[in-house]
């Protein structure tokens, strides 16, 4: 039996649609939520990134601002910028686009981020909040939106064993982090793979719930996974395809046709994880601008509703 289909494309809009309300009601408080990201150089990759993140959040009606700085760009003139926007009252998100040209030193540059604007997730204040299980912490992007589409696609982690192949920083660990958190989203029995681990088949059969993030093209194959699993795929590989128009296709960490055959749900690659990683930095856009203007005191009644994510 074909394992049912979860859409990061489908669940993405709604989300989408969800803050676009939140915002318009913000606007109608004269408050409008602004995110600034930042560009260094002319890596391909980051500069598609960026552009599809400045359109998806003029779309939902925060203000987008892009700074493109070259190449050669100094780490002291990039930690000036970042200190600019930290200090610019209508900038209430900042994302510094990974990676930095070399030399600049990415921990140096993500450490310089307002922990309070750091939309990314990625300030080791925020990270330390996370590994604390601090349940209203801006989490990183991509493995919140894992959480957000496991619960509205009716696949709520607790009390389920959980396997996350994968650990880094950006995915991995943050995603077991938020698996084991308490409360929403959380609550799950966490196993993590990576590298080292031996015989990865025998873990990542023990999962209820199997996500992988190894960036490798289709290391998990059907063999590996326990029938009537639910399977989110992070990965996003290029491989050489001559039969293809550009010459490669793109596939998941995940053999998806055969694993298809055995899950009960699969998230497909492209159209699952990476639709909802926008959706969860516009989120915590809208968040983090919300508790700035509490703070300052313009912003003093629960007037916005909540998007499912914060409800507990
Ligand atoms: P990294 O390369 O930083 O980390 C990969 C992790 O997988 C490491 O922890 C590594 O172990 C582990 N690993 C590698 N090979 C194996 C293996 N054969 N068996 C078990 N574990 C393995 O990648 P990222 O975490 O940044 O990204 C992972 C994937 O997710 C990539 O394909 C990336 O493109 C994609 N991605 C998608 C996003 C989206 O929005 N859809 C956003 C971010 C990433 P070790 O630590 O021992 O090296």
């Amino acid at each position: 039996m074909s394992a049912d289909l979860i859409s990061g494309t489908e669940t993405a809009r709604v989300l989408r649609a969800e803050i676009a309300e939140r915002v318009a009601r913000l606007r109608g408080q004269g408050l409008v939520p602004g995110l600034a990201t930042v560009l260094v150089g002319t890596n391909p990759a980051s500069e598609i990134y960026v552009r599809m993140k400045g359109r998806a959040a003029g779309e939902v009606g925060l203000e987008s601002r892009q700074i493109t700085l070259p190449e050669d760009t100094a780490e002291a003139e990039l930690l000036g910028v970042v200190a600019g926007l930290n200090a610019d009252p209508r900038v209430h998100g900042i994302l510094v686009q990974l990676p930095l040209p070399a030399p600049i030193r990415e921990p140096r540059v993500l450490e310089a981020v307002d922990p309070g604007k750091d939309v990314d997730g990625f300030h080791p204040l925020n990270m330390g909040r996370l590994a604390a299980g601090d349940p209203d912490v801006l989490a990183p992007c991509t493995p919140a939106g894992v959480i957000e589409l496991l619960l509205r696609a009716g696949h709520d982690p607790a009390g389920k064993h959980a396997v996350v192949v994968g650990r880094s920083n950006i995915v991995g660990r943050p995603m077991a982090l938020l698996l084991l958190r308490k409360g929403r989203g959380g609550n799950a029995t966490v196993t993590v793979a990576h590298s080292h681990t031996r015989d990865l088949g025998a873990i990542t059969r023990l999962a209820d719930i199997l996500i992988v993030a190894a960036g490798r093209p289709e290391v998990v194959r059907a063999g590996m996974v326990k029938p009537g699993a639910v399977v989110i795929d992070v990965g996003v590989n290029r491989v050489d395809d001559p039969a293809a128009e550009r010459g490669y296709r793109v596939v998941g960490d995940v053999a998806f046709a055969e694993v298809r055959e055995v899950a009960a749900a699969i998230s497909p690659v492209p159209g699952g994880v990476g639709p909802m990683t926008i959706a969860m930095l516009l989120h915590n856009t809208v968040r983090a601008a919300e508790r700035q203007w509490r703070a300052t005191g313009l912003l003093v009644t629960e007037s916005v509703t909540p998007v499912r994510s914060e409800a507990s």
